[in-house]
Formats: C-alpha cells, sequence, structure tokens
C-alpha cells in the first residue's frame, strides 16, 4: 500500500530541491502518493492567500508532509507561512541533525549533534505590537503605571511567552528521543539568568523532567551565549541540544556551519501524530530557477521522513547513497567543491541522479 504524503514544493529555491528529494525518495522504492499542494508566494498568486485551508487539511488528512522552504516578507505585517504551519498543527517540536559527512568541506570532523528546538511559543508566538499603534501606546502606559521601567515612546513590543506545559513536553520529547537514539546526554540551554520568568521556568521545568530520566539520560544546563563559544570551540563534548524557540533558531544556524553550511543540514517539525520534514535553509531566492544550489539538506530531511514513516531499510539506503555521493565530491554542488568556481559542479537534479544511482 502507498502511504499518501503532502508535497508543498516552497518558494525560491524550494521547488528545485523539493523535486529533488522526492525523485530520491521514490527512487527508494518506497510506494508514495504525493499530495502536492501550494503555499507561499505561489499560493498568494493563484488564491490570493499565503496559506490556504486546503494545505493544513492536506496535511492534516496525510499526518506526513515534505516541505520546501517559503519567502517571508521582512517588516511587513505577514507572519512566516513556516511558523504559521507549525503554530497551526502544533508541531511542538523541531529536530535538527547535524551531523558531518565525510568529503564535505569544514573546520570540524566527526560533528554529531542533535537540536530539539521548541516550535510553538517564545518570540515566535508572533503577539507583536506595532510602533505608534494605539494599543502599543496602551501597553507602554500600563506597562509604566505597574511601576516597571519606563519603555520609550516610539517603541514596538514582541511578547516572549513561554509556558510550563510547553517546556515540559518540549524537553521530555528531547529526553525520549535520546533514550530511544541511544544517546547520552541533553544540554539544556536558556537565557535564565537574565529572563527568569520565561527562561527562567523553561529551566526550572527541564529541571524537574530531568529527574525522571536521571541514571538513564545525563541532564547539563547552559547559557546561550556561553553555548554558543563551547560550540564552536568543543562540539565534540555536546550531545542533544533542547532550546527554546528563537535560540533553537539561532544555534542550529551556527551547528549547520560545523557540518558544512546550510545546503546539508535536514530538519523534521514533529507534532503528537503529524509531522512536517524540511531543511534547516531559507528559500535562497537569489538562486531560484537556475537548478544551482544543493540539494542535500531536503533530501536527508527526506530521509528522516522515511525513518518517521518507519521505513528504515529505505532510509539508510537512502543516507548511504548521499555519503557515497559526497564523499566522492565528484557530482555534487558548487557550494561542496573545494573551490566554489569550480566548473565541475553539477546541479541541483544532477546530483539528485548522482545519489539516485547510489541507492541499493
Ligand atoms: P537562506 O537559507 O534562504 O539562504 C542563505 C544563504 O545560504 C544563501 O544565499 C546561500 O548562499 C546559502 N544556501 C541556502 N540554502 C542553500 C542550498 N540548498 N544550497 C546551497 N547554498 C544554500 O536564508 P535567507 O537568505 O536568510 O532567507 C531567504 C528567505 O527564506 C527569507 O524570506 C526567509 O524568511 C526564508 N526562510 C525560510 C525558511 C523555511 O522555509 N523554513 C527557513 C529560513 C529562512
Amino acid at each position: 500500500m502507498a502511504y499518501k504524503v503532502t508535497l508543498i514544493p516552497g518558494d525560491g529555491i524550494g521547488p528545485e530541491v523539493s523535486l529533488a528529494a522526492k525523485r530520491c525518495i521514490d527512487a527508494t522504492g518506497v510506494k508514495i502518493d504525493w499530495e502536492e499542494v501550494v503555499a507561499g508566494q505561489a499560493a498568494l498568486e493563484k488564491y490570493g492567500e499565503l496559506l490556504p485551508a486546503s494545505v493544513l487539511e492536506s496535511v492534516k488528512r496525510n499526518k506526513v508532509a515534505l516541505k520546501g522552504p517559503m519567502t517571508t516578507p521582512i517588516g511587513t505585517g505577514f507572519r512566516s507561512v513556516n511558523v504559521a504551519i507549525r503554530h497551526a498543527l502544533d508541531l511542538f517540536a523541531c529536530v535538527r541533525p547535524s551531523k558531518s559527512y565525510p568529503g564535505v568541506k569544514s573546520q570540524y570532523k566527526d560533528i554529531d549533534l542533535v537540536i530539539v528546538r521548541e516550535n510553538s511559543e517564545d518570540l515566535y508566538a508572533g503577539i507583536e505590537f506595532e510602533e505608534g499603534k494605539p494599543e502599543t501606546l496602551k501597553l507602554i502606559e500600563q506597562i509604566e503605571k505597574s511601576g516597571f521601567k519606563k519603555i520609550r515612546p516610539g517603541s514596538g513590543i514582541s511578547i516572549k511567552p513561554i509556558s510550563k506545559f510547553a517546556s515540559e513536553r518540549i524537553v521530555r520529547y528531547a529526553f525520549d528521543y535520546a533514550l530511544k537514539n541511544n544517546r547520552k546526554k541533553v544540554t539544556v540551554v536558556t537565557k535564565a539568568n537574565i529572563m527568569k520568568f520565561t527562561d527562567g521556568l523553561f529551566l526550572k521545568t527541564a529541571r524537574e523532567v530531568a529527574k525522571v530520566y536521571e541514571g538513564k539520560v545525563a541532564f547539563e544546563e547552559n547559557l546561550v551565549d556561553n553555548m554558543a563559544m563551547q560550540l564552536v570551540q568543543r562540539p565534540h563534548y555536546y550531545d542533544i541540544l533542547c532550546l527554546p524557540n528563537l535560540y533553537g533558531d539561532i544555534i542550529s544556524d551556527l551547528c549547520a556551519g560545523l557540518i558544512g553550511g546550510l545546503g546539508i543540514a535536514p530538519g523534521a517539525n514533529i507534532g503528537d501524530d503529524m509531522a512536517v520534514f524540511e531543511a534547516v535553509h531559507g528559500s535562497a531566492p537569489k538562486y531560484a530557477k537556475q537548478d544551482k544550489v544543493n540539494p542535500t539538506a531536503m533530501i536527508l530531511s527526506g530521509v528522516l521522513m522515511l525513518k518517521y514513516l518507519k521505513e528504515e531499510k529505505a532510509a539508510i539506503s537512502l543516507e548511504n547513497a548521499v555519503k557515497e555521493v559526497l564523499a566522492e565530491g565528484k557530482n555534487v554542488t558548487y557550494d561542496l567543491k573545494p573551490n566554489r568556481d569550480d566548473p565541475s559542479s553539477v546541479g541541483t537534479q544532477k546530483m539528485a541522479d548522482a545519489i539516485i544511482k547510489k541507492i541499493k
């Protein structure tokens, strides 16, 4: 029987990398009946809205989706479609493995980290007050009246909610992930020394959850500024990192840098009974429609999807095929060549072809 999976090609380079990933997944022999739906700029042009209800309905029905990156206009009223999908489907855990592959140039070797990022709240909750609006001025006035420090007039305000419920849910997810995947340690990363009632609550909750796993999975805590330095200096010391939303976003890109860049960093957004798989990278609009960018991050997101579908054999064989192509360094995109102008680099689909040929 075929799995039904929603395919959201995305914007910019999204359609190209999604096509490459779809072809590689199909080549494993796992039968997938893809239901393609549009969201993002393409949907805005076609239906006048960035996230048509039919997209969410499709994911809810199929329970699994592969999604290309989508462009977020900066500084306008539009919220990110990517964030909106995660919120609407309550995909609370963002899981981003950062793993070194031989052949990919990087300052580091043998990196094997997993980021578990809380996906539903924090400064990504989308509660923002625009500078100069009556409700913003009213809020500033109320804050002043409550005896807090003065907020400058002409300020915009973003609200950072962090709940005990969501903190407990994500830390439990990180520890359970450690148990299932034979991982030894979870490091919880916050700025609890400064934001006592938000990050402080996340950390306090994490300490309680960690007790349940005592003797099975080790627990450590760190502050995010120190974490950034530690990851650059001794990344091998760490295993699973569990973070609130914003720090998780930033540290994910740092970890992608440790393994050779965004072109090879995959990700998954996981909820109680559904999941959306997508690369860490964005829509890189300046490279769109050039068949140029690296499809590896999307293909490895496909590997995570196959694992989620419990198609372990297909997942391993696709990951091994990617590994071989990366190690050979021949049929790879420009970003994976020692010199980015190397004329022997291949395009997105040619790299996918090379991977497909290696699937056993
Ligand atoms: P980006 O990840 O799109 O690109 C940054 C740079 O990384 C690119 O210029 C390119 O040099 C490199 N890069 C990215 N993907 C690559 C690939 N597959 N192969 C080779 N090189 C690659 O980040 P950005 O420029 O900050 O964001 C562009 C748009 O994407 C924005 O609108 C942003 O909001 C959006 N975005 C979406 C997602 C998502 O859909 N989940 C994630 C991040 C950013």
